[in-house]
């Protein structure tokens, strides 16, 4: 699916409608929808967690604004969440019950699935990127200094990103 419009936006049902157009769908084949957002999410607000990061996000009800433009029941969730719940159900990672999938592109995220659920609790856990690493290192676009992803991930200019390469399949056992 293409990605909706760049991340200065904001959520809202003219967002919601513009991505639905790209795919040539009605609104009203629409049953449910899922939004995956390469930020913190407050789980249990289901509000956009950071003014740091996903700065034009923060703190909006995003759940709550999609829903109500769309008319359907809306989830939304962290991007390396949503990743690592994908990789548990059906892809690397399927028939595992716990499972740390970590997603290096343009940021540096990861997702914890434990007892073959996302915590809704989990708050800033997955958010690998903006550990610091080099005290004196270059600033990072959430104004740290010094974050893993200063010094790993893909540019955001780079033309395409690789194809991921599972780094393990299945679960041991
Ligand atoms: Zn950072």
């Amino acid at each position: 699916m293409r990605q909706p419009g760049p991340w200065s936006a904001r959520p809202s049902p003219d967002l919601a409608h513009e991505v639905l157009a790209a795919q040539g769908a009605a609104k009203n084949t629409v049953l449910a929808a899922a939004a995956s957002l390469p930020g913190p999410v407050d789980g249990r607000q289901h509000r956009v967690g950071s003014f740091s990061i996903l700065r034009s996000w923060a703190g909006i009800a995003a759940r709550h604004r999609l829903a109500e433009g769309l008319g359907v029941p809306v989830v939304i969730d962290n991007d390396g969440n949503v990743e690592a719940l994908a990789e548990a159900r059906s892809g690397a990672a399927a028939g595992c019950h716990d499972v740390l999938h970590v997603k290096v592109s343009a940021g540096v995220g990861a997702g914890l699935v434990l007892g073959g659920r996302v915590d809704p609790a989990a708050g800033m856990a997955g958010e690998l990127g903006h550990v610091t690493v080099d005290p004196v290192g270059r600033i990072c676009r959430c104004g740290g200094r010094g974050c893993v992803e200063t010094v790993a991930g893909i540019p955001r200019s780079s033309p395409r990103s690789p194809r991921p390469t599972p780094v393990s399949t299945g679960c041991p056992r």
